[in-house]
């Protein structure tokens, strides 16, 4: 039976994250930046920490475009909420313009 060390197997969820003994870790050595969801890499001065946004209560990164102090709070996920709805729209006005083209041929054909 081979000795199988569950500390160099990748978790099933498919993240492909190395335990780490305790202490050892990369974790806290980098945050997700709160408008992009771009990781970013804190170095041991921080210099290269972004803003602090106070409307996600999170840190951003450097770049420009998530800058609160800039662009104010443009949060990733509010991103894709905007972009889901668009095409949630677009989804139901293609289905009335179906549905008011089918309308159309029905009273044709009546
Ligand atoms: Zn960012
Ligand atoms: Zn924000």
């Amino acid at each position: 039976m081979a000795n199988i060390n569950l500390h160099t197997l990748h978790k099933p969820g498919g993240y492909g994250e190395v335990v780490m003994p305790e202490g050892q870790g990369d974790e806290h050595d980098t945050y997700t930046c709160c408008h992009c969801n771009r990781i970013v890499r804190v170095l041991l001065d921080a210099s290269n920490v972004g803003e602090w946004c106070s409307m996600c209560g999170r840190l951003a990164c450097q770049s420009k475009r998530c800058s609160p102090a800039l662009n104010g709070c443009s949060p990733f996920e509010k991103k894709l909420e905007a972009y889901e709805a668009k095409t949630r729209f677009q989804h139901d006005l293609d289905k009335a313009v179906l549905w008011a083209n089918t309308m159309a041929e029905v009273k044709l054909r009546a």
